[in-house]
């Protein structure tokens, strides 16, 4: 005997959202696919190749933007509340995005972080000494990567209910894509001798990259695992002092950060030091080689051995 009172609520809403055009979000033509957001353009290129068509993906970050200093507009903010699934690297990278991130999970989101699943090392000082902090840097190892791309293969298929095997699929040829870049990264940087595969970067963002590649990270500008942090006028005078009693030649900057600091290393060495720019933390834009994470393992390791062969 209540139908008629239940009836005249579900009445008023339809009339609003005809009156407001459109509720929820999107286009009509995506209205019925599931939401999946992504933070970084690194892990964007992962999800969505392993999404394929059948799930919208949203990519928060453009390529440059710095994770450790990203902040979601609110426009993207209330996406990420509503939708059905986000992915996050995690490990304490997308430090400014941690506080919507969690509204979004109290909201019932999940929020799947893949860099805790991907065997996480401690972040190590100046002697190596592990800090305690877990880097984040997981994706600079194309072999943890591939790993990844089947883990958010099972996350997409339970957060939208569509079948599995598709996203198996895709994941496989993902994983077989990034075992092979880091295949040919090996190739790449296979003349460079022993005692040469040294590098001074601008923040600790190469651990992965250096212990896959056996590199050493001789040194960091930035202090720690974030971009956040500021070196003192002292530490950038000690880094140039343990560098100019190397016979290193080329210095790294990244596209994510401004090269300010690296390149006031560089000029107190006293003798010629190449700065050169990699792509750590963020993809390069469209065609600079690093647009697609494949592509950018192996500019990556074009870059370095170049710059460490001098060439
Ligand atoms: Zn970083």
């Amino acid at each position: 005997m209540n139908s008629r009172l239940i009836l005249v609520p579900v009445a008023v809403v339809v009339t609003l959202c005809t009156l407001a055009a459109a509720c929820g979000s999107g286009s009509s033509a995506n209205a019925d696919k599931p939401r999946v957001i992504v933070t970084t353009t690194i892990l964007g290129d992962l999800v969505s190749q392993v999404a394929g068509d059948s799930v919208e993906v949203e990519v928060l970050m453009p390529p440059g933007a710095d994770p450790h200093d990203f902040e979601a507009s609110v426009a993207q903010a209330a996406r990420i509340r509503s939708a059905d699934l986000v992915v996050a690297n995690g490990l304490g990278l997308e430090e400014r995005l941690e506080g919507t991130l969690d509204a979004a999970k109290a909201d019932g989101v999940t929020v799947y972080e893949v860099g805790p699943e991907l065997d996480p090392q401690p972040m190590t000082d100046e002697s190596g000494q592990p800090t305690g902090a877990p880097d984040p840097h997981v994706w600079l190892d194309p072999d943890r990567m591939a790993r990844a791309a089947g883990l958010v293969a099972t996350q997409l298929a339970d957060a939208t209910g569509l079948d599995a095997a598709p996203f198996q699929e895709r994941a496989a040829r993902y994983a077989a894509d990034a075992i092979a870049a880091g295949q040919e990264a090996d190739a790449i940087l296979s003349p460079v001798p022993a005692d040469q595969r040294l590098l001074i970067t601008n923040h600790d963002a190469l651990g992965y990259f250096a212990r896959r590649f056996n590199l050493t990270v001789l040194g960091t500008v930035i202090p720690g695992g974030s971009t956040l942090a500021e070196p003192s006028a002292a530490d950038i005078s000690a880094l140039a002092d343990a560098l100019a009693s190397t016979d290193v030649n080329a210095v790294f900057s990244e596209n994510t950060v401004s090269p300010r600091l690296v390149e006031a290393v560089a000029t107190e060495v006293g003798r010629n030091i190449i700065v050169i720019e990699l792509f750590t933390d963020s993809l390069g834009k469209s065609g600079s080689g690093a647009d697609t994470y494949a592509g950018l393992i192996v500019t990556d390791a074009t870059l370095v051995a170049n710059g460490l062969l001098g060439r």
